[in-house]
């Protein structure tokens, strides 16, 4: 059945089941309207959007929101608004940029910290002369400048002689699964605790999730899983690598590299990207690289971080930051990304289904733009449209890793 607004308000009141504690707290033979199973930062931004439509929605994860082996989980997100020009990711992350302001408004502890991201590169890089001029085509608020004018901006790390860099000042840092769980609990939902597998419809033309609930429609924004589950269809198209954060501890008394005095930071360095945060509410100074580990199974690693990974952080915070050269690793952090062949997003409905949708390809750099995932996909299952994005469709999804999007 196509679902319509009209056909959606129609539903409102006559569906919907109390769902308490995450448990369903009683029968009924009311169907939702869609079923959203992962509750990371594209499931929960989903179920956000289909509540502000007026849909009776449920949220399923296997772990929780924001748990410690999704993606989305872990202290803090970078959000930025440079991608060398790209004006979808750019304006997609204008868009989410809102949403996760005023998000962050609504609660009692911050969301999103507006201290900037600094970009910086060797001169000449194509990549950041594209992010630029898209920043000053927009107007959106930026400074820029060579080597002594960012020496003199941010003496706290080390820049070479033919460096050149630039400061988006409007963005900033998320608080990562911090954020997931506050834009689940702002939607009004409670996940329901449980795995979901791959689901058939019934005879009643709707499909029975795990705590016997019914749904007309199903999202899989399964992260790093999604491959898995749907392995004839994602299996070659997804990659799942391990990726290792480092926080650092400046010491006692030093505020130079908090989020009071540092904004986030990107050392661009032809693609091959190393970023950080600052020390934000002490948690410690945050360093990753953003190239593509070895492949991990996100149900069974091991979240230990290598030693080499460890060794090549610190030699990083030696060169670019001398005064954290002995500073403690104080925190780390196993993650994976999970990568279209060339790093656009996932929205698009299962092959021959037009009720099951699936939510994916986040990479390295979804979070920030969850909140118009989120709005995109909601658009599709209210709309029961077939076109997404050509970006975002799986057609367009190879299965030979070429990365194009940074
Ligand atoms: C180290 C690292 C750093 C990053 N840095 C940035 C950054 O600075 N800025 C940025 O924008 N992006 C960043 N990203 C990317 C971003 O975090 C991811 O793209 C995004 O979190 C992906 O979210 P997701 O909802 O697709 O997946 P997930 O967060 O993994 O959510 C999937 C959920 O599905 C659940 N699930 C799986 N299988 C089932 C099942 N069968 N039944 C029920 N539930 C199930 C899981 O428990 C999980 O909660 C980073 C990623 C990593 C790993």
């Amino acid at each position: 059945m196509r679902m319509t607004r009209r056909s959606i308000v129609k539903t409102i009141g006559a569906a919907g089941l109390a769902v308490t504690s995450g448990r369903v707290s009683a029968a009924s033979s009311k169907v939702l309207d869609v079923a959203v199973i992962g509750a990371g930062v594209f499931g929960s931004w989903t179920a956000w959007h289909l509540k502000q439509l007026g849909l009776q929605v449920a949220l399923y994860d296997a772990f929780g929101a924001g748990n410690v082996r999704s993606s989305s989980g872990g202290e803090s997100r970078v959000i930025r608004l440079s991608y060398g020009g790209d004006p979808l990711y750019s304006s997609m992350a204008l868009e989410s940029l809102a949403y996760w302001k005023a998000l962050s408004d609504r609660q009692s502890l911050p969301i999103f910290y507006p201290i900037g991201v600094l970009w910086f590169s060797p001169e000449r890089d194509q990549y950041m002369q594209r992010s630029l001029a898209w920043l000053t085509e927009r107007k959106i608020s930026h400074r820029s400048g060579n080597a002594d004018w960012l020496s003199e901006n941010w003496p706290q790390i080390h820049f070479k002689a033919n460096e050149v860099g630039f400061i988006e000042e409007d963005t900033g840092g998320l608080m990562a699964n911090r954020a997931v769980q506050a834009t689940v609990q702002d939607a009004g939902l409670k996940p329901v605790i449980a795995s979901v597998g791959s689901l058939q419809k019934g005879p009643s033309g709707s499909f029975t999730l795990p705590d016997g609930q019914r749904a007309q429609k199903l999202v899989y924004a399964l992260g790093p899983w999604l491959g898995e589950l749907f392995p004839s269809v994602l299996g070659s198209r997804l990659s799942v690598t391990r990726q290792e954060v480092f926080y650092f501890g400046p010491p006692s008394g030093d505020d130079r590299f908090s989020a009071a005095r540092f904004p986030v930071w990107a050392d661009f360095n032809d693609g091959d990207i190393v970023y950080g945060l600052p020390d934000i509410e002490g948690r410690g100074f945050k360093i990753a690289f953003d190239r593509h580990g070895p492949a991990i199974d996100p149900s069974s690693a091991e979240r230990e971080p290598s030693s080499q990974g460890i060794s090549m952080a610190r030699t990083f915070i030696a060169n670019r930051f001398p005064a954290l050269a002995d500073a403690p690793l104080v925190q780390a952090r196993v993650c994976q990304y999970t990568n279209t062949s060339n790093g656009d997003f996932l929205i698009d409905w299962l092959p021959g289904n037009n009720d099951v949708l699936l939510i994916g390809g986040g990479s390295g750099h979804g979070f920030k733009h969850g909140p118009a995932v989120g709005r995109r996909a909601a658009e599709l299952l209210v709309s029961g449209s077939a076109q997404t994005e050509p970006r975002f469709s799986l057609e367009t999804k190879g299965i030979k890793a070429n990365r194009q999007v940074y």
